[in-house]
């Protein structure tokens, strides 16, 4: 079929005038002006008319497990307060309330615009039972604060439930929770594996200035709170999260070396979310290393918690790999990534909006080693195709941005 729009972004090449995508089975096979397209091209024409068609979005990071969790934790004074409330609240939630929860959270993520998503679960045993309608690499949520003995054993057992259900050539995910609540242990057994295996590492690092604390100078609400759970606290006290990741990490990393990137240097497994604080001698150690991991920053919820300032201008300029994600719903009020452009945008005013637009597109597919199946309108890339309304030509990204609700076509894999 040959999908006809206004204009075509296609993230590779400036925006097609009366533009159109031909697509065959789940790929695009050609993309170019209409005239051209219709020319080259067998099949009927869906005209979107006055859109503009664009990537699907990406989204590098979700918790869909607590899309019931909507405006339940109302924004708390402390980092701690905010872990004490949802575990209050988890602890109501039965199997069923989860699938509903991550379910609901899937048609929510697609209305919006968003065809692939970094969901990270605590029930990998439950993902049978759900039917993604987007694109999904489901990653396994890891904590063994309570049994750090039980390292191995839990990350064998998260590999099986997630290769029982993995879908042909998706990548499949780990994510020790974080340095406060995985163990060393943990994290070298997932990167282990990680090296063996076809597979992504995430986990949430240096978010709160309660964590700085509590690894930094063994103080304050969150080191009070995790001691009392019995985790020991002998790496507290001297080392920033970020240095302690890295020493966890050990080699630093399985290299991942996207063959589109036009970089001679090696990119790491691991899609850090957050990296919010950051010592000036964390600084100078992101700046001298030679691999550089994927960051991903969620505006909204890093709004809802008010963290420090994310520092996008010197991780950027270092050469990490910055991608946008939601958090879940426990710390947000929607799924779209399009309010996360905007709050994007509202904070970092200086930089193009075509740049924060690769944050939702070519950036996280990079990170999830879609790099060249997915982010881009090319030939060979799966079709994942979305459209919304514009009615001229001009600041084309400044229309994207200020679309608000349900997108008005969408296409996954080749499926509308
Ligand atoms: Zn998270």
């Amino acid at each position: 079929m040959i999908v006809r729009a206004r204009t075509v972004v296609t993230m590779h090449g400036p925006p097609i005038e009366n533009g159109a995508v031909a697509v065959s089975g789940n790929r695009i096979v050609d993309v170019g002006r209409f005239d051209d397209i219709k020319t080259r091209n067998a099949g009927n024409t869906l005209d979107l008319g006055e859109q503009v068609l664009l990537p699907g979005l990406i989204n590098a990071h979700c918790h869909l497990d607590y899309t019931c969790l909507r405006g339940k934790i109302p924004p708390q004074k402390s980092f701690t307060k905010w872990i004490r409330a949802i575990n209050a609240e988890k602890v109501t939630l039965a199997p069923k309330d989860y699938i509903a929860s991550i379910n609901e959270g899937f048609a929510e993520a697609k209305r919006f615009g968003t065809t692939t998503i970094a969901n990270l679960t605590v029930f990998p045993e439950l993902i049978p039972q759900i039917q993604p309608p987007v694109r999904t690499c489901w990653f396994a949520e890891l904590i063994d604060i309570r049994a750090p003995e039980r390292a191995v054993e839990l990350v064998d057992s998260a590999i099986e439930s997630l290769g029982r259900t993995r879908p042909q050539g998706a990548p499949l995910g780990l994510a020790p929770h974080a340095l406060f609540t995985a163990s060393k242990d943990l994290f070298r057994q997932c990167e282990e594996i990680a090296q063996q295996e076809h597979i992504l590492l995430t986990t949430h690092l240096a978010e709160s200035r309660e964590e700085m604390e509590m690894f930094r100078v063994a103080s304050g609400p969150l080191h009070e709170f995790i001691k009392s759970i019995g985790r020991p606290m002998d790496d507290c006290g001297s080392k920033t999260p970020l240095e302690l990741f890295l020493d966890s990490i050990g080699s630093g990393g399985s290299p991942n070396r996207p063959q589109s990137i036009e970089v001679n240097r090696p990119y790491l497994s691991w899609i850090i979310a957050h990296l919010n604080e950051l010592t000036e001698s964390d600084f100078e150690l992101l700046e001298t290393s030679n691999s550089k991991f994927h960051v991903v920053h969620c505006p909204r919820s890093h709004n809802y918690f008010g963290h420090s300032p994310f520092a996008f201008d010197r991780l950027r300029s270092f050469g990490f790999n910055i991608c946008l994600g939601t958090d879940s719903l426990a710390s947000n009020e929607s799924l779209s990534l399009f309010a996360e452009m905007r709050a994007f945008q509202k904070e970092f005013s200086s930089v193009s909006a075509e740049e924060i637009f690769q944050m939702v597109t070519v950036n996280p597919a990079r990170a999830l080693r879609y790099e060249n199946a997915l982010g881009q309108i090319r030939p060979g890339f799966g079709a994942d195709l979305i459209a919304v309304p514009c009615s001229t030509s001009t600041d084309i990204f400044e229309q994207i941005f200020a679309f608000d609700g349900p997108v008005p076509w969408a296409m996954v894999n080749g499926n509308t």
